[in-house]
């Protein structure tokens, strides 16, 4: 194994010039001489989540930035948080929804932005208690076959919806 970023040749915190080292049970990695510090690839990591209703099994999809198609609710983890603190607080904050129940579902790395996308799926406590923040411009909860009609074509969100609901390989 090795690990490098061939887009980041120089050191995030002083700009000194990468060296390649092997770090002993890692492999090559990349040394910056003047920090004495090995530095591991950096990307961001998200969470998007299918929200869903335990009293109606309904899964809420969410409209956003003006786009006139339906999403996951998901949202950046924080540098020192955990995944699940993150899950819980976005959608705290962009639904006003208290999860009840978090459970991991899959990944994805997402080239566009640098970002490893962490797949949940949160049975909130108290679906009634629904209120969005002004970054959700509209929302829906779907059944299950509505949900896969409805979600955004050829999107993250629409690949994680299929794996979780068809149970099928990811593709
Ligand atoms: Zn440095």
């Amino acid at each position: 194994m090795a690990f490098i970023n061939e887009n980041e040749k120089f050191c995030t915190k002083c700009g000194t010039a990468y060296q390649i080292r092997e770090m002993e049970g890692e492999g090559q990695v990349q040394f910056c001489p003047s920090c004495n510090e090995y530095h591991f690839p950096v990307f961001n990591t998200a969470c998007s989540m299918i929200v869903r209703d335990p009293k109606t099994k309904k899964i809420l999809l969410i409209k956003q930035y003006g786009r006139d198609s339906y999403i996951l609710v998901a949202g950046y983890v924080n540098r020192g948080e955990d995944a699940e603190v993150a899950v819980a607080r976005e959608i705290l904050e962009e639904t006003g929804l208290e999860a009840q129940k978090i459970e991991f579902n899959r990944s994805s790395y997402f080239e566009r932005s640098n970002t490893l996308m962490l797949n949940w799926t949160v049975w909130v406590k108290d679906a009634s208690a629904l209120h969005t923040n002004k970054e959700v411009d509209s929302y829906c909860w779907f059944t299950e076959d509505e949900a896969k009609k409805n979600i955004r074509e050829n999107s993250l969100a629409e690949r994680f919806l299929l794996y979780y609901l068809n149970k099928e390989e990811w593709k």
